[in-house]
C-alpha cells in the first residue's frame, strides 16, 4: 500500500473515529433531552387533569375532562386500587395500563440504548408516581405515568395518562439517520482531504525518487533536486541528497581518473618490457652486450611494474579501509633499518643524521617503516648527486616527530597542495626521472593517518624540501 493512501486512510480513520464519537454522543444528549422533556409534559399534564378531576362533582364533568385531555393527545385512564379501569366513557381501549406492574416496575427510560450515555434531565424518582413503557393495541409504543394518590369523591384511585412515542421516535430516527450520514461524509472528506494534502507532502519525495531512478540509469551524478523551504524535513532530505551526490559525484570522477591514470602508468613498463622480449626473440644472435642491456631494462621495468602494483593494492586497502596490524613498534630502531637500506640506493648523497631518540609507537611495522622510507627515497630522487639528506627522530611531549630535510630541487608553491593526490607528479620531478609514479606520497599520508598521525611538506623551488611526520608514541 502507497504512502499516501496509508497517510490518508490514517487521517480519514482518525478523524472518522472523533466524527462518529461526536455525532453518536450528541444523538444521545438530543434524543435523551427530547424523551425527558415528553415525562416533564406527561407529568404535569397529569398533576392537572388529577387536580381538576379531584374538584369536579360528577361523573359528566370528569368524563368531559378526560374527553378534553384526549384532544390535547393525551390518553387518561382512571383505575381503582385493585387496577380495573373505571370506564367513564366508551373510549377505544388504545392503551391499557397494568397500574400495579408500572408502580411496581423499574422507572423505564423511554429509550434505553440512549439512557447509558445521557443522564437523565428530570430523575423520575423526585416525582410522586412511576413512569413506563407500553406498547398500545395497535403496536404502537406510549409512554405512561402512573399517579397513585388522585382522589375521586373521597375514594383513592390511580391515574394513568399516555403519550404517544410514534412521532418522537421517528424524528429521533430521522436525526439517528442525519448523524450517520454526517459521520459517513466527513469520514469520505476527511479521506479526499488527506490523500490530497499527502500528495502535496510527498511530492518532493516522488521528485527525489524520479532523480535517484534518473541517476542510477544514467550515471550522471551532476544533477541535483531543487530544494524547497531550508526548514522543512523534505528541504532537509533534498539537501543532504544533493551532498551525497555531490560527493558521489567526486568520488565517481576520482575513481575513473585513478582507474585511468593507473592503466596509463601499467602499460608503460608493459611496452617496455615487451619491445625488450621482443627483439630478444627476435634476434637470437644478439651481441652479449646489446643482450644484457636489453634484459637488464626488461628487469627493471619489471621492478617498477611489481613496485606499482604493490603500491595500487596498498591504495585499494586504504579505500577499503582495511585495519591495520597493531603492535608496539620501536621506531628508532625502523629508522635505522630504512637507512641502511637507503645508504645502498645511493652513493653520492651525504646522509646526516641529527638524532634518534629511543621511541615506541603501536602500528603495522611494515607500513610504518614504509612510511619512512616513502619520503627518504623522495629526498634521494629529486636531489642532484653531491647533495645533503638530513634525518631525525624526536620525540616531543606524547609525539614523535621525524624530520627529513634535503637540499634538493624543491616543489613549485602551485605543485605543493597537489603532491599527496594520487599520480600527481611536479612537472621537474617528470623530466628528471621519469620512473616515479606520484604514489608514494599518497600512501605515506594514509600510513600516517592510520596510525592517528600526520605529515607535513614544506619546500621551496631550488631550496629543497623539507617532510615533517608526528605520531603519537605509547607511554
Ligand atoms: P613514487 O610513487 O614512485 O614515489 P613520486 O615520487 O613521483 O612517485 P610521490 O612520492 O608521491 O611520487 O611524490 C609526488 C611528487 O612530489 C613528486 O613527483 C615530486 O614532484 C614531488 N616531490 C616529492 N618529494 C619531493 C622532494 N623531496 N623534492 C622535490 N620534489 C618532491
Ligand atoms: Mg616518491
Amino acid at each position: 500500500m502507497s504512502l499516501r493512501l496509508r497517510l490518508a486512510l490514517w487521517c480519514s480513520a482518525l478523524t472518522g473515529a472523533v466524527v462518529v464519537l461526536v455525532c453518536f454522543y450528541s444523538y444521545a444528549v438530543h434524543s435523551r433531552a427530547h424523551y425527558d422533556e415528553l415525562d416533564a409534559t406527561l407529568w404535569s399534564v397529569t398533576r392537572h387533569v388529577a387536580g381538576e378531576l379531584g374538584a369536579a362533582g360528577t361523573d359528566v364533568e370528569r368524563a368531559r375532562i378526560l374527553a378534553s385531555a384526549r384532544r390535547l393527545g393525551t390518553e387518561v385512564r382512571i383505575y381503582g386500587l385493585d387496577g380495573r379501569r373505571h370506564t367513564l366513557l366508551p373510549m377505544p381501549p388504545v392503551v391499557d395500563v397494568d397500574v400495579h406492574a408500572v408502580l411496581a416496575g423499574p422507572p423505564h427510560p423511554a429509550y434505553p440504548a440512549v439512557a447509558a450515555l445521557a443522564p437523565a434531565l428530570h430523575p423520575p424518582e423526585h416525582r410522586p408516581g412511576a413512569f413506563g413503557l407500553l406498547r398500545g393495541t395497535d403496536g404502537a409504543r406510549w409512554r405512561v405515568f402512573v399517579l397513585p394518590d388522585t382522589t375521586l369523591e373521597g375514594t383513592p384511585h390511580y391515574l394513568a395518562t399516555a403519550l404517544p412515542l410514534a412521532h418522537l421516535d421517528a424524528s429521533v430516527r430521522q436525526f439517528a439517520r442525519l448523524m450517520v450520514v454526517m459521520a459517513v461524509l466527513g469520514c469520505a472528506l476527511t479521506f479526499v482531504a488527506g490523500w490530497l494534502v499527502a500528495g502535496r507532502a510527498l511530492r518532493p519525495v516522488a521528485v527525489l525518487t524520479e532523480t535517484a531512478h534518473r541517476i542510477a540509469q544514467s550515471r550522471v551524478f551532476s544533477q541535483r533536486v531543487a530544494v524547497g523551504d531550508p526548514h522543512d524535513e523534505l528541504s532537509r532530505l533534498a539537501t543532504t541528497f544533493n551532498e551525497m551526490l555531490a560527493s558521489l559525484e567526486q568520488a565517481y570522477a576520482a575513481q575513473q581518473r585513478f582507474v585511468s591514470d593507473a592503466s596509463h602508468e601499467l602499460r608503460a613498463p608493459i611496452t617496455v618490457i615487451q619491445a625488450n622480449l621482443e627483439l630478444l626473440k627476435r634476434h637470437a644472435a644478439m651481441p652479449a652486450p646489446e643482450r644484457e642491456q636489453a634484459v637488464a631494462e626488461a628487469y627493471q621495468e619489471s621492478a617498477r611494474l611489481a613496485r606499482l602494483v604493490a603500491d595500487l593494492l596498498a591504495l585499494a586497502r586504504a579505500d577499503a579501509g582495511v585495519p591495520m596490524r597493531r603492535q608496539r613498534v620501536e621506531l628508532d630502531r625502523v629508522l635505522m633499518t630504512v637507512l641502511g637500506e637507503a645508504r645502498h640506493l645511493t652513493r653520492d648523497h651525504r646522509f646526516e643524521v641529527e638524532a634518534i631518540e629511543p621511541v615506541i609507537v603501536e602500528g603495522d611495522p611494515d607500513r610504518l617503516k614504509q612510511l619512512l622510507l616513502i619520503p627518504i627515497d623522495n629526498a634521494l630522487r629529486y636531489t642532484p648527486a653531491s647533495g645533503r639528506v638530513g634525518v631525525a627522530l624526536r620525540r616531543r611531549r606524547g609525539v614523535v616527530e621525524i624530520s627529513i630535510r634535503d637540499t634538493g630541487i624543491g616543489i613549485a608553491a602551485e605543485d605543493l597542495p597537489h603532491v599527496f593526490e594520487r599520480f600527481y607528479r611536479a612537472d621537474p620531478a617528470r623530466t628528471r626521472d621519469p620512473g616515479g609514479t606520484g604514489l608514494g606520497l599518497g600512501i605515506a599520508r594514509w600510513i600516517a593517518v592510520q596510525h592517528g598521525g600526520v605529515i607535513d611538506l614544506t619546500s621551496a623551488p631550488g631550496q629543497g624540501t623539507t617532510v615533517s611526520i608526528r605520531l603519537p608514541v605509547v607511554t
